[in-house]
């Protein structure tokens, strides 16, 4: 993608002293759902009033949406708050549907952007439109996948674009639904700094009880806005009941979220800071994790070893690994003596571990 200068500029014409908040259930259900949330949502930091109406559901038997009739109550809710609009669109006929009925941002799935067939149609019938785009990451943490779907919408020549962060499916079950992989979204930043970003927390979280530490880590990160699910019988709503907060619960979290705005220089510099900070922190958290996933693979061998009564220290094998690590670490910038530091610590934790298999 070349000039994507302007692309920020949708954005800042909110002209708000806060991110922008995109809130709504994920599904809507009835008019008068759509329109009490919606009064509920009136005059708070929320901009912009989400609500799914086509469902993409991973299976069968789930509620799939209530079709084109929600998008006449979107336009109830609009008429009755001002609010503006948005809604998921996974193929030419929802776009065709979902323009008629004048909502204002049309955001594609990640189960869309997955398919460059799909979004490519997408892309085609929305070819010059004026409406806000945004795309949702990829269920699967492909970067390249992300920012095709991005690129296939401004060769459409739309200029109002975004992308969404709503987190990668994983097989292992975690704390998340869907791991946020930092990263991916901080490279996306890096590569396009012009491109906003949004998070959102609840398909991250899939419970509500993390979504405001999810909230802050983005704004920390300066991304541009959050879209947050938001029912008023959050454990009644037909889908995604788990991650869904109250319209009272978003505003009070809009007052306790810590908001870093760049004002003059020395607010820019801390901004910058803050930013590289939590990327650090992102990093030193999967290195946790890594070692201790290496250090459950020890335990491993330390239960192999234990059963055919083998010594603890292989030593070949051990300098053999010494010596990729160095060469791997030296094309990543990383000295020698660095190197060494590192892997003789983890081989002594490796030990130790292995030492207490074997006496247990
Ligand atoms: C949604 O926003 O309700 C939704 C289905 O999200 P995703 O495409 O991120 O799963
Ligand atoms: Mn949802």
């Amino acid at each position: 993608m070349k000039n994507t200068k302007e692309l920020k500029t949708w954005v800042n014409n909110f002209g708000l002293e806060h991110p922008l908040v995109i809130a709504g259930p994920c599904s809507a259900e009835t008019e008068d759902q759509v329109v009490k949330i919606a009064g509920e949502l009136k005059n708070t930091d929320a901009t912009v009033l989400r609500a799914g109406i086509w469902k993409p559901r991973t299976r069968p038997g789930n509620f799939e949406g209530v079709g084109a009739l929600g998008l006449k109550w979107m336009q109830t809710a609009k008429q009755e708050t001002g609010m503006l609009t948005a809604t998921e669109v996974a193929n030419p006929n929802h776009v065709d549907l979902a323009l008629k009925h004048d909502i204002d941002i049309l955001w594609l799935g990640a189960r869309t952007t997955v398919s460059p067939f799909i979004v490519q149609e997408i892309a085609d019938a929305l070819k010059g439109t004026d409406k806000i785009v945004l795309v949702k990451n990829p269920v699967n943490p492909d970067l390249p996948l992300w920012l095709g779907a991005i690129e296939r919408l401004h060769t459409s020549n739309i200029e109002k674009l975004g992308a969404i962060h709503r987190g990668f499916s994983t097989y292992e079950k975690t704390r998340y639904r869907n791991n946020p992989n930092w990263q991916i979204p901080i490279e996306l930043q890096n590569r396009f700094p012009d491109l906003p970003l949004i998070c959102d927390p609840s398909h991250i979280a899939g419970r509500r009880d993390i979504i405001f530490d999810i909230c802050q880590t983005a704004l920390d990160l300066n991304f541009d806005g959050l879209m947050v699910e938001t029912h008023y019988d959050p454990d009644n709503a037909w889908s995604d009941a788990k991650q869904q907060i109250t319209p009272k619960t978003l505003i009070q979290m809009m007052v306790d979220l810590k908001i870093r705005k760049a004002t003059d220089t020395e607010a820019e510099y801390r901004n910058s800071l803050n930013t590289l900070r939590t990327q650090i922190d992102v990093v030193d958290h999967q290195l946790i994790e890594m070692l201790g996933k290496r250090m459950k693979v020890a335990d491993s061998i330390g239960e192999l070893k234990k059963t055919k009564n083998v010594a603890i220290l292989q030593t070949k094998r051990w300098n053999e690994i010494l010596g990729k690590m160095i060469l791997e670490g030296e094309s990543q910038n990383l000295s020698e003596e660095f190197v060494l530091k590192i892997f003789k610590a983890i081989h002594q934790e490796s030990i130790n571990h292995q030492e207490k298999i074997m006496q247990s």
